[in-house]
């Protein structure tokens, strides 16, 4: 099975065995099971902020589809770890009068996958950005150890892009949001706000599969301005090329190869170190290829 079409970037081989997991008690079994016999695994959502390697994966991914959203009080809501936040749960507390979550609105993401990014956004006012641990108030995690438990939001230990999931192997099971009552007209207004601004500056992801940014942020500068003002928007390499509105973004043009990706990414940090002196760190991981590090011995 390709692992191509389970990505927004539309590229990368096959895995050597896929699992779907559909409740939080499969997601615990089939890692748990990984674990035990020491199989080499990669844990997929939806695949918005990976790589896949052409030549794929070479273990077990397992893809989590951990559904079910729960409204536990008017405004406490519970959702499995493999829901998507944009459109199912966001278009469902919109329903529901309930805002924290529709600053997100657009950005291709699941559950689990938000709380590894700590998913984040600008305020209507843009004034500040906001994070998705603003409304979290707890999970249920399968940790690292393989105890299975609840967690508060101080556990995350979330930054810009960072959470604890980047430096543990803990899994997100379910995960509660705490979301405040807004008048769905004022929720609605940010949402068409912020669909408008995604519009003007991102690639459309039909047209142009992609994985959002590739760089990480570098404070008070922006890494799409350092690609940018070293004259790479347009680059193209075989079938990626370097957004033409946002540096930071590399598309798959049509049949692009996750070489030709790579060698995007090595062009703009050559150049962007060459002629700024400033270090381009990728936000994306890798699956599969040289810097993939996904835990285990591969399957044999
Ligand atoms: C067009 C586009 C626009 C984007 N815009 C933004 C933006 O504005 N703001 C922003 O913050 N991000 C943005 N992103 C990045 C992306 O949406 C986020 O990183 C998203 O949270 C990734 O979620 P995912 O489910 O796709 O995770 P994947 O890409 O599948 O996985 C990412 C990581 O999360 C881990 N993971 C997944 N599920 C779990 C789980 N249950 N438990 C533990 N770990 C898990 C995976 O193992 C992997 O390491 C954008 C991406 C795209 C393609």
């Amino acid at each position: 099975m390709p692992l191509a079409p389970l990505t927004t970037f539309r590229i990368g081989g096959p895995a050597a065995l896929l699992y779907r997991a559909r409740s939080a008690d499969e997601l615990v079994e089939a890692v748990t099971v990984a674990r035990t016999l020491g199989v080499r695994h990669h844990l997929l959502g939806s695949g918005a902020n990976i790589l896949v390697d052409d030549a794929g994966f070479p273990g077990l991914v397992i893809r989590s589809e951990v559904g079910g959203i729960e409204w536990l009080d008017e405004g406490l809501v519970r959702a499995g770890a493999g829901v998507q936040t944009f459109p199912d749960l966001i278009v469902e507390s919109i329903r529901r009068g309930r805002g924290g979550l529709h600053h997100y609105v657009g950005i291709p993401s699941t559950v689990g996958g938000a709380l590894w990014q700590n998913l984040h956004f600008l305020s209507p006012d843009r004034s500040r950005t906001c994070f998705i641990e603003e409304v979290l108030e707890s999970a249920e995690i399968l940790t690292e150890e393989g105890e299975r438990r609840r967690v508060g939001v101080d556990y995350f230990e979330f930054g810009y892009d960072d959470s604890i999931l980047h430096h543990r192997d803990d899994v997100v099971l379910t995960a509660d949001f705490r979301l405040e009552a807004v008048p769905e007209e004022e929720l609605r207004a940010v949402v068409r706000e912020n669909l408008r601004w995604r519009d003007d500056r991102h690639p459309d992801l039909w047209l142009y599969p992609s994985a959002g940014s590739i760089f990480k942020k570098i404070e008070g500068i922006g890494a799409g301005r350092l690609i940018d003002e070293c004259g790479l928007k347009g680059h193209v390499r075989g079938g990626a090329g370097i957004f033409h509105r946002h540096a930071n973004i590399v598309v798959n043009l049509g049949g692009a190869s996750s070489a030709d990706v790579r060698a995007l990414i090595d062009l703009a940090r050559e150049t962007v170190l060459r002629e700024t002196g400033h270090e381009l760190e990728t936000e994306i991981g890798f699956v599969g290829g040289p810097e993939d590090r996904s835990a285990r011995s591969p399957i044999s």
